[in-house]
């Protein structure tokens, strides 16, 4: 008989680019890896279920399965949908039962959220959230995404937030920019500051903009703007940030500098104990939080079951 400390679980972190499929223990020690390509959804979960019938085969059966998935999503547990793909330019996987597809190909029950509440999940459990019921995950790259932990739960409502879309004033002098957002063009975060928006703006990868190139401030600003709402929203304790544009780890001091300016005073930090060097913080797990995430979401899954 296995005890819940070696209980081994299942985790896939499906990506727009690529899916990487695990399994481990809760906690993070894996036991088997692998990643391949994002492509048909036939072939794609085909391998998925290649790595669980043989990876349970070396290494023994998985109890759950986590899933991480691209958006849309439906994640709501209880709702008709749960678990498909909704309405998405990826056009081929739009409605894809994803789930249920990788729970017969594991032949284990799943459970699904999307990437950045798995993220989350990783963080607040082994990452920079430990310790903290009120949390925001919140990635900066291809595009801009969030995972909401209010009370020590993930925020759903009808749907998973899409904080990316958030609407930010746009700053006087991006006047010309034109955004890059398909739905909100310049009046979302995402279409202001994500990784294609700042090269649309600037016309170099993010990766290749030196730190004293302006592009940075601004950036700052849009961060910080949305810092801002999260605040008054859900007055997070911590707003970790991860993603391929926050490796510009000179950004977070510029991002609390321009949070405190936006805010003007508003929330009395001190008066919580809380600074602003403890309040917008980089990620601690990395490439790694979907991975962990989502053992930790098969592990919580099996337990209430
Ligand atoms: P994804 O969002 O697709 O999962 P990433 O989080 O790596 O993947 O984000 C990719 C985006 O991040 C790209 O727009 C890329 O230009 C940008 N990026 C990657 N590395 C860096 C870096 N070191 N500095 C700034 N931007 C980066
Ligand atoms: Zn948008």
């Amino acid at each position: 008989m296995t005890n819940s400390r070696n209980t081994l679980y299942g985790a896939v972190e499906a990506g727009g680019t690529k899916f990487v499929c695990a399994i481990g223990e809760a906690g993070g020690r894996l036991h088997a890896q692998a990643a391949f390509a994002t492509t048909t959804p036939k072939e794609t979960l085909a391998r998925v279920a290649d790595f669980f019938r043989e990876a349970q085969v070396s290494h023994g059966r998985v109890a759950a399965v986590g899933i991480g998935s691209f958006g849309p999503v439906h994640v709501r547990p209880g709702a008709a949908q749960y678990g498909r793909i909704a309405r998405t330019p990826k056009l081929r996987w739009e409605g894809i039962d994803i789930l249920g597809e990788i729970a017969r190909a594991a032949a284990a029950p799943a459970a699904i959220d999307t990437d950045v509440n798995i993220a989350l999940l990783g963080e607040a459990r082994h990452g920079a959230g430990v310790g903290y019921d009120d949390l925001v995950y919140v990635t900066v790259g291809t595009g801009i995404g969030a995972g909401v932990l209010a009370n020590g739960k993930i925020v759903y409502g009808f749907a998973h937030p899409e904080v990316g879309h958030m609407h930010v004033p746009k700053a006087a002098e991006d006047a010309a920019f034109a955004g890059v957002c398909a739905f909100h063009a310049d009046r979302c975060v995402e279409g202001l500051a994500s990784g294609p928006a700042l090269r649309a703006r600037w016309g170099t990868d993010a990766e290749s903009l030196a730190p004293e190139h302006p592009a940075w401030t601004l950036q700052a600003h849009y961060l910080a703007a949305l810092c801002a709402n999260l605040l008054v929203v859900s007055a997070p304790r911590r707003i970790i940030f991860g993603g391929g544009v926050m490796a510009q780890t000179h950004l977070f001091p510029r991002v609390r500098a321009a949070l405190g300016e936006l805010l003007n005073g508003y929330f009395d930090f001190a008066a919580y104990g809380i600074e602003l060097d403890d309040l917008i913080v980089p990620a601690q797990l990395g490439g790694r939080a979907g991975v962990i995430g989502a053992l930790e979401l098969a592990h919580d899954f099996a337990a209430a079951k």
